[in-house]
């Protein structure tokens, strides 16, 4: 068996029922990919938006496409036609143009909104005290489907440092889903990466978002 499939099966086997794996395809080849997809996986997550549609023309609809970088207004037009969910919402400008390119596609975007629950100002997401406000404005656009949110969370260090914010997006996942806030469906909580996602799932994560430790180091980013 090679390294990828067994690095994925070991992943697949500590992972509980209802916890969806999306793997974090950044700089990946389509035949390494290809390899995730052969083995069971039906979600990737991509970063960078042109990279992308190359492998997303060659492998098509295998899979469910995940767009998990930070997404650009001018570039929305690239993804909405391809992408089966955008996970990094988080201004109403972005939404805005997502709804726009949604509707000349004639399609609903499923959409997550990113938190910055570290409160890192280098950071993209929207602050936790902000996002009920945001999912508000936003649930309001007809094609455009919030399904619930997502966090990156401190990136190095010790995988522990991370609980608090997982906490806290946790938390902010379940005041919304109470608020029941029309067109709103507080479905998915995406967070936890290869150092960092059995902490998530402890903590109430049900997507996770892994890359590392299924393919190995990353010769950039
Ligand atoms: C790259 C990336 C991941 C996966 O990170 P790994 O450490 O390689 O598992 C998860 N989420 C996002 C948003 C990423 O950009």
């Amino acid at each position: 068996m090679n390294k990828i499939r067994r690095n994925l099966e070991n992943i697949l086997s500590e992972i509980p029922e209802g916890v969806d794996l999306v793997v974090a395809a950044k700089t990946r080849t389509a035949e390494e990919i290809l390899q995730t997809i052969n083995a069971g996986v039906k979600k990737i997550g991509e970063n960078y938006v042109q990279e992308s549609l190359k492998v997303i023309e060659k492998i098509g609809d295998k899979a469910q496409w995940h767009f998990i970088g930070h997404l650009q207004t001018n570039k929305v037009k690239y993804v909405v036609p391809v992408y089966d969910m955008i996970e990094t919402v988080d201004s109403i400008k972005l939404a805005k143009e997502i709804d726009k390119q949604a509707k000349k596609n004639n399609k609903i975007m499923p959409v997550l909104i990113e938190i910055n629950s570290g409160r890192e100002p280098q950071k993209f997401g929207v602050m936790p005290e902000n996002t009920e406000k945001l999912i508000e404005e936003i649930s309001s656009l007809p094609n455009i489907k919030i399904m619930g949110l997502m966090t990156m969370g401190p990136r190095f260090g010790e995988p522990e440092k991370a609980r608090p914010y997982f906490k806290e997006t946790k938390k902010i996942f379940d005041k919304i889903k109470t608020a029941n806030i029309p067109n709103v469906e507080m479905k998915y909580l995406s967070m936890g990466m290869s150092n960092s996602y059995k902490i998530a799932i402890e903590e109430g994560a049900n997507m996770v978002r892994i890359g590392t430790k299924i393919f190995g180091k990353r010769k950039y980013i």
